[in-house]
């Protein structure tokens, strides 16, 4: 029958030479089922048996690997009561001694006639070489792997032993590894340079070196990054070519109208972005663009070209803000700017009686009001528009694609702006957003004075609060970050650990100590939106001198007079976060500064807060961030709704990436539903992964 062979890539483990039925369970728990399965169950790792040293060639001090084979194990005390594991490894021709001093567990795992690989510096000592407190990787060999210079180190589970793995990984490699379909054309893959998938299987399993295994994984990773570029590219092409918007041209004279209003010249960057957004908007398809900058890169005035665009045309805009705060002080913002003209504009928040929220969707149905500003949650209710034509989503850190999704249903037919809060890594704008197109302002508004960071024990505080006084006493305002809001968040996370700052208790204290000359207000996510309106207005008009906050400050918050900032427990915050709450105090023509107390008490906090005083450049700070957390973290893997890579590494593999994106571009560009016979593969694979999760629908 002409379907057997393919079947034999579903040949369940049990049935491949050396499995047996007893290992049939580990191998289930593992997920590999049948002999494909193994054929892309990828080691996650490799022994590296290249360039190892032989007795010859050591040298006393001078750090070497080698390889070799437990003779003899010895386990006792030493004279200080020490434990010591002593074991004679024969390598080559001659042997040494290893020793581990305080690692008694080592006892049950150094067997003799166990194969090891050893790591460390030599010294000559008593007649022998011996090697002291050595790395040791055990490797499970069999004898015809003796001579691989890679060994594949695979995940494993109960039961299972690494030669258990490779036995059957090879087993099912000679049963079947021919038949595995090809995704690309052959003329694709040798004009790519891409190993065939029947070559770069063995090879990612069973590298003769390391240039054969980059091979091969350079095949799979670009694989994986292309097939999720081709989505993104079909995605961004229905959007920009298939759907429609209304388009709404800056006309000379709707330019002049907008301009006036405008209290400020606008900066390169902001010209640069409004020209790309008004050429968008003019066509008769949806925007899909993001706008980064950093903190204080003047990205509101962007949006409100935007909307005013819209309405000048006489559709409706709506604004949407992570918080409510920001959603009303973009309200005031706008009713400042326009508080000449005929837009009429509402603001949508919570604290609103239910009188003027009925109204207020009555008109936004029957398109008497031209602008909305909210949080999301504007989209979670049935409000109705009249004419929506601009959706702009402000200062997102986290906005995945589902997001997006569910709010092109709330709108479909209007164009679509979205801000972030700090820039975005490179890969992420090209992966999680790579279905839009992405305008950046690199420049901020003439004047910016820089900011001052200090990282400060508790020891320097009465120094700080002094330097605060004078400050204020100046005519400067402040804030003072707290990670939590009251002292009943004040759990310990760990037993030994002290307690965190709470906005409250900083409140009490400052009040009644270092700041009693001054007025106080507070405000955290626990207040009704009224009290936290009023704090906010109080603080916006000067009424009160320093903000005592938690994060709810965090992101957008504009007080151009505000200058000084504590920040406490700052090894609590993430570094974009960080980067954040000092955006608060570089927005106007003053110097900044900004002290952070905090105990670094893991790596990755000293790590964070050592790049947070040393630049003040968001794009910087967003490619450490990136290199200390990864991806998932970054942008919420739960949030961003793609599948999560599986060999690819954005932070490694930024180059193939870059190839992938404009291989895939090109392909969507020349053959756009993917109808070419020779492309039928990658379509199918491409959906089968994509399709849903993006809505590409049959595609083509
Ligand atoms: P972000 O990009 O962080 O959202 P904003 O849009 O809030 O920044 O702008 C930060 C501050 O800079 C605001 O007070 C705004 O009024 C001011 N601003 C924006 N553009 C300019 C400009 N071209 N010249 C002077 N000030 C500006
Ligand atoms: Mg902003």
């Amino acid at each position: 029958m002409s379907e057997a062979p393919a079947d034999l890539l579903a040949t369940p483990v049990q049935f491949l030479k050396g499995v047996g039925p007893q290992r049939v369970e580990a191998f289930h728990r593992l997920g590999q089922v049948t002999a494909r399965d193994l054929l892309f169950h990828f080691p996650r790792d490799y022994h590296d048996l290249i360039d190892l040293h032989s007795l010859d060639d050591l040298e006393e001090g001078k750090l070497l690997r080698l390889r070799g084979t437990v003779l003899d194990v010895d386990c006792r005390r030493t004279r200080g009561r020490r434990s010591l594991v002593a074991a004679l490894v024969r390598s080559g021709a001659g042997t040494l001694r290893a020793l581990w001093f305080n690692q008694p567990f080592l006892r049950e795992k150094v067997q003799v006639g166990q194969q090891v690989l050893l790591a460390g510096k030599p010294r000559f000592k008593e007649g022998s070489w011996q090697l002291v407190q050595p790395t040791v990787q055990w490797l499970d060999v069999e004898p015809e792997e003796s001579t691989a210079k890679l060994l594949p180190v695979y995940p494993l589970t109960e039961g299972l032993k690494q030669f258990h793995v490779r036995r059957a990984v090879r087993a099912a490699l000679e049963l079947c590894v021919e038949l595995l379909d090809e995704a690309f054309p052959p003329e694709y893959l040798a004009e790519h340079k891409l190993w065939p998938l029947r070559a770069a299987v063995p090879a990612i399993h069973f590298p003769a070196d390391r240039a054969m295994l980059e091979h091969a994984r350079r095949r799979f990773i670009y694989q994986e990054l292309f097939m999720l570029q081709l989505a993104l590219a079909i995605k961004h092409q229905q959007r920009r070519v298939l759907a429609a918007a209304p388009p709404l041209e800056a006309t000379a004279r709707i330019d002049a109208r907008i301009r006036r209003l405008f209290p400020f010249e606008l900066t390169a960057g902001q010209e640069q972005a409004i020209r790309e957004v008004r050429a968008d908007m003019a066509r008769p398809h949806p925007m899909n663009r993001l706008l980064q900058g950093d903190v204080g890169s003047g990205k509101t005035a962007v949006a409100i070209d935007a909307v005013l665009l819209a309405v000048a045309h006489g559709y409706q805009a709506a604004i949407m803000a992570p918080t409510e705060i920001l959603a009303r002080q973009h309200a005031q913002t706008l009713g400042l700017l326009l508080s000449s003209s005929q837009v009429r504009w509402g603001c949508l928040v919570s604290g609103i009686s239910s009188r003027e929220r009925e109204k207020m969707l009555a008109d936004l149905r029957t398109g008497e009001l031209d602008v909305v500003i909210g949080t999301q949650a504007i989209l979670q209710h049935d409000v109705e528009f009249a004419k929506l034509a601009l959706v702009v989503i402000d200062e997102q850190h986290k906005f995945g694609v589902r997001q997006r999704e569910t709010l092109k249903r709330g709108s479909s037919g209007a164009h679509y702006l979205v801000m972030t809060a700090t820039p975005i890594p490179r890969s992420i704008a090209m992966t999680m957003f790579g279905d839009l197109d992405v305008t950046t302002i690199r420049d901020a508004p003439p004047g910016r004075q820089p900011v001052h960071t200090y990282l400060a024990a508790a020891e320097q505080r009465e120094r700080w609060w002094e330097f605060f006084r004078k400050h204020l006493r100046s005519g400067s305002q402040a804030y003072v970050i707290a990670p939590v809001v009251g002292s009943d968040d004040n759990e310990p996370p760990a037993l030994d650990a002290p307690a965190l700052a709470s906005a409250e208790q900083m409140f009490e204290h400052l009040s009644h100590g270092p700041l009693e000359a001054f007025r106080l207000g507070l405000v955290h996510g626990r207040m009704s939106a009224a009290e936290k309106d009023a704090a906010m207005e109080a603080f916006r008009s000067g009424k009160t001198r320093v903000l005592v906050a938690t994060t709810v400050v965090e992101v957008g918050v504009d007080v151009p007079n505000a200058t000084l900032l504590t920040i406490e427990d700052g090894d609590r915050f993430g570094l974009a976060q960080l980067h954040q709450l000092r955006g608060r105090i570089s927005r106007g023509n003053r110097p900044g500064y900004c002290c952070v107390f905090a105990e670094a008490r893991t790596d990755d906090a000293r790590e964070r807060l050592d790049a947070f005083i040393r630049t003040t450049d968001g794009f910087e700070l967003a490619e450490i961030d990136f290199r200390l957390r990864g991806p998932g973290d970054l942008l919420g893997t739960q949030q961003h709704g793609l599948p999560p890579l599986r060999i690819a590494d954005l932070r490694r593999d930024l180059d193939i990436l870059n190839e992938a994106r404009a291989d895939a571009r090109q392909m969507v560009m020349v053959d756009p539903g993917l109808g070419q016979p020779a492309h039928q593969r990658l379509r199918k694979m491409m959906l089968t992964r994509y399709g849903r999760v993006l809505e590409l629908g049959d595609v083509g």
